[in-house]
């Protein structure tokens, strides 16, 4: 058995409403099949009170075995570095984490409050918010880059506002499972198997994106053109595999007609917030997307999108919707 504990910081609750609707694996079959032994979970556990106060003090103290801490949200660290703006059993947040991090053979964070602060720490960031590891792109956040679980490993990042259950359930079996050492991680502690490809990687509108047409409608499904060259979709520079492991096992984003705000990378929320910020794609020169597909640059892109738009045939300008 695997031992997790799972607390949250500053969260809305929602990497916790899609765990629970994880199905490959389910949150049963990580209890029935995988061996985890559920300690506490903010929504899932039985100790209320005192019990639950003496179960985290056994953890935090190293008189009980903590295999997984799970962190959900981000660590809170005001007012003044306190961090009394989440105060939680007695104490603030941050002061449970730190002890629960040092005990923990494998620590996961889960949603980019937790990996990297998120939306909280989005400036002006009154609450002081960071993520464990990480603040925003900058490695260190609230344990420091050189933090290293018992079992010799950095916080394993789990992004996504919310992450998809499945790579949330799927990680915590190969930890659970005693593979977490077989984990590839990039540069940012993300799952490689996860994080590697591309949002734009399975995308329906590829064929649009490809000959540069773009729809200048959301929604729709994919009955026309690419949401990148007016909708600022960030599909082709954000790391997900939300097109090869679909929501709900039916769909994404960008199937349906919505851009990908780009949620699973270090600086979500893109832009200033503003309105006209996010679903309208910045330009230079003109007509020249500024944010372009890794690993290319402006003059290339130029060169590429002449020839395509000449090569592009009749049907990628149509509506491909017929009844
Ligand atoms: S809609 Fe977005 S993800 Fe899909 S092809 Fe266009 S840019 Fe890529
Ligand atoms: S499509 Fe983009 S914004 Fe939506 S969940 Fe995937 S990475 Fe996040």
């Amino acid at each position: 058995m695997a031992s997790l504990l799972w607390f949250q910081g500053g969260a809305c609750s929602g990497n916790t409403m899609s765990f629970l609707n994880a199905e490959e694996p389910s949150v049963c079959d990580l209890v029935t099949d995988f061996g985890i032994e559920l300690l506490w979970h903010p929504s899932l556990g039985m100790e209320l009170g005192d019990q639950a106060k003496a179960l985290f003090r056994s953890l935090a103290s190293g008189e009980r075995d903590l295999d997984i801490f799970v962190f959900e949200g981000s660590i809170i660290q005001a007012p003044n570095g306190s961090g009394r703006f989440d105060m939680f059993a007695d104490r603030p947040m941050q002061e449970w984490v730190r002890e629960l991090c040092d005990q923990a053979g494998i620590v996961v964070a889960i949603g980019d409050c937790a990996c990297w602060g998120g939306i909280p720490a989005t400036p002006p960031n009154p609450s002081d918010s960071t993520g464990l590891q990480f603040l925003k792109k900058g490695p260190g956040g609230y344990l420091g880059s050189d933090f290293r679980s018992k079992a010799g490993l950095p916080v394993i990042n789990i992004p996504g506002c919310p992450a998809h259950p499945d790579w949330v359930t799927q990680i915590l079996v190969a930890v659970a499972s005693g593979r977490a050492g077989d984990l590839v991680l990039d540069d940012l502690h993300r799952p490689a198997t996860f994080f590697t490809s591309f949002t734009q990687t399975g995308c329906t509108r590829n064929q649009f994106f490809e000959y540069k047409q773009s729809t200048m409608t959301f929604g729709e499904g994919t009955r026309s053109g690419c949401l990148y060259y007016e909708l600022g979709c960030r599909g082709p520079m954000t790391h997900s595999p939300c097109n090869r492991i679909l929501w709900n096992r039916t769909s994404s984003k960008t199937r349906a007609g919505m851009p990908c705000i780009g949620c699973t990378e270090p600086e979500f929320p893109h832009h200033d917030l503003m309105p006209g910020s996010i679903f309208k794609t910045k330009k230079v020169a003109g007509s020249v997307p500024a944010e372009l597909q890794e690993g290319t640059d402006h003059l290339t892109y130029m060169a590429h999108a002449a020839a395509a738009r000449i090569a592009a045939p009749d049907w990628s300008k149509k509506d491909l919707f017929v009844v």
